[in-house]
């Protein structure tokens, strides 16, 4: 279906600052007009629920989590960017991997299967898009998904007549 992803993305938003149980303070980086994407709007609620429920389970007390939308030529990229643990240099990439944790002791107690990235790589790509990562160790992470914008049919003029 095509949604505005601006005022859903909002109500995602709205959704997690309400239920939040931490003192963890939102910024949103939003642009004013609607945005339409073609997507399977489970699926993508899927993903971004995982990204930003990964974001508050490492956050630390008081910290910050930005959320930010960019209009670029023919994609939108998302971003969600906490100041957590972060994620070693050296890992980035397997985070998109089934079952990778970064570090299991440290992990553990903060509970899941290791599974919600490798998920929302698999929805983001059948979507056209591409999901990243950057992270500071110690710092913060920052993760990073396009998808593409939903075209305005334009009328074909009959100039073949
Ligand atoms: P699940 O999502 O299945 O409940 P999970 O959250 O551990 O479990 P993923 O969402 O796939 O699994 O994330 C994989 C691993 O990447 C996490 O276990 C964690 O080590 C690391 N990770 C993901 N997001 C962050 C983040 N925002 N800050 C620090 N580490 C992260
Ligand atoms: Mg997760």
């Amino acid at each position: 279906d095509v949604v505005n992803f601006i005022a859903y993305f909002d109500r995602i938003i709205d959704r997690f600052e309400m239920t939040k149980e931490q003192h963890v303070s939102f910024v949103r980086l939003l642009p004013s007009e609607a945005i339409y994407i073609d997507m399977d709007q489970d699926k993508i609620t899927q993903v971004l629920d995982n990204i930003i429920s990964n974001a508050l389970k490492y956050s630390p007390e008081g910290g910050k989590i930005t959320f930010q939308v960019k209009v670029l030529e023919n994609t939108i990229k998302v971003s969600v960017r906490d100041e957590g643990v972060g994620i070693p240099k050296e890992n980035i990439n397997q985070i998109f991997e089934r079952f990778y944790r970064v570090d299991k002791a440290r992990t553990r107690k903060l509970g899941g299967t290791g599974l919600g990235l490798a998920i929302a790589k698999e929805m983001v790509v059948a979507h056209g898009g591409e999901i990243w990562a950057t992270s500071k160790d110690g710092v913060g992470t920052t993760i990073f998904f396009t998808l593409p914008i939903e075209n305005v049919e334009v009328e074909q003029e009959d100039d073949w007549l």
